[in-house]
């Protein structure tokens, strides 16, 4: 620190970009499901770095992997390959439907690439004409041009000039809708299996069984952004793994890393076959640091013992949210799978969201919002029940002090 002016939540202001809007504490420490700030206010972590920390903070697996590979190699570039890359695409490979997978750095990287894939492998297997991609309001893909794009909240696309062509969006959950703009010039329909910057809602079983049935019967590609819902989430290693529909693509990202930037995109032979070197790629994809992290984090969650506990967590929150909105009337609805449940604020607190968020603060816990009006729980998938009931409770008092401030 020598030689650096003191830092504070108010340097923030005056030297960085304003896309964010940060809470009023910095923190400078993690461990397990417990985070302390500068003052060494200690509060309880339900908010995961959205959904990226799966394992919570410096899990010791992953601190491990971290310091043995910065004490091995840390970048060589994709002019050669590296251990800790190929070991963690062959894992995954082994876990799931995919044969090939390519690394990049986030979740807008890997979606970006799987777009560009799909788009290619229609162009070149069928026709130019076969570009449009069918996707659903309220997804999120990304900040890209093209995966912001694709996205289904205008808010978010709108404002930076022409936008990429070709590209629909149809109510999620929707199967008429689909059926009614998907034809033999789609080369993809994207959907997240559980939307969760849109307000976290779960595709339903039979809308997907019929977005597959109409990808394979028009040859377009079925992808799945399992950015958020994957890596253990939901209580399976990816989320389509539970409704036994196979996308041909699937984006990882968030979780894959424990917090440690890296994503993936996964796919199989035949599709895979239409790339060839120079045709895509990244400068940082598949770094030995990242990979290591990665491998380590895959093979703490990709065991029983994890993905069953993402369960019983899922029950342990739900229950306490329907007793705290038994006595204080919050919420419409509480949603979503596995560690991703969202609580919907009733219409008088319409808008709000932020406002629950900022009374947690004031309890010591941190948890997110899913746009204005749904309250999203993303906590580690290994929260102890100390933690996890320690946040509940905190909760619950953010919960009565908004409530009676309301009136
Ligand atoms: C967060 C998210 C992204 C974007 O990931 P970045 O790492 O922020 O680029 C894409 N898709 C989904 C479903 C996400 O939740």
């Amino acid at each position: 620190m020598s030689g650096s002016a003191p830092v504070t939540r108010e340097t923030f202001d005056s030297v960085m970009l304003p896309v964010y809007a940060p809470a009023t504490f910095v923190p400078v420490k993690g461990q397990g499901s417990r985070v302390w700030d500068q003052q060494g206010n200690e509060f309880i972590d339900f908010s995961g770095g959205i959904a990226v920390t799966a394992l919570g903070h410096c899990h010791p697996a992953l601190v491990a992997a971290l310091k043995t590979q910065g004490e091995a190699i840390w970048h060589t570039s994709n002019l050669f390959t590296n251990e800790p890359a190929l070991r963690l695409a062959k894992k995954l490979i082994d876990a799931t439907f995919a044969e090939r997978v390519f690394f990049a750095n986030s979740g807008a990287e890997a979606n970006e690439a799987a777009f560009k894939l799909a788009r290619r492998y229609a162009i070149q297997r069928h026709s130019p004409y076969k570009t449009k991609i069918i996707a659903f309001h309220n997804a999120f893909h990304g900040r890209t041009l093209f995966t912001v794009s694709v996205g289904g909240q205008p808010k978010y696309s709108d404002g930076f000039g022409p936008k990429p062509a070709d590209i629909i969006h149809v109510p999620f959950n929707d199967l008429a809708a689909v059926k009614a703009v998907i034809d033999d010039h789609t080369c993809a329909v994207v959907l997240e299996p559980v939307q969760g910057e849109g307000g976290i809602t779960a595709v339903d079983a039979d809308f997907l069984r019929g977005v597959r049935e109409l990808c394979d019967k028009h040859q377009a590609l079925l992808v799945f952004d399992e950015v958020q819902s994957g890596m253990g989430r939901t209580g399976t290693l990816f989320t389509y793994m539970q409704y036994g529909i196979t996308p041909d693509i699937l984006t990882s990202a968030k979780a894959l890393g424990g917090g440690f930037p890296i994503s993936a995109m996964l796919t199989t032979n035949e599709i895979a076959s239409v790339m060839e070197p120079g045709v895509h790629g990244t400068t940082y994809g598949g770094n030995p640091l990242a990979c290591a992290v990665a491998e380590a984090a895959f093979d703490v969650i990709n065991t029983s013992a994890v993905l069953s506990g993402v369960q019983q967590r899922h029950q342990y929150i739900v229950s306490r949210l329907e007793e705290i909105n038994h006595q204080y009337h919050a919420f419409s609805e509480v949603r979503g799978l596995g560690l991703l449940i969202g609580a919907q604020l009733q219409p008088k607190y319409q808008g709000k969201a932020r406002d629950f968020l900022a009374a947690s603060v004031e309890q010591g816990l941190m948890v997110l919002n899913a746009g204005p009006d749904v309250i999203r729980f993303a906590p580690s998938l290994v929260i102890t029940s100390e933690e996890l009931e320690s946040g509940m409770a905190k909760f619950e008092k953010a919960v009565k002090a908004i409530v009676e401030a309301q009136g």
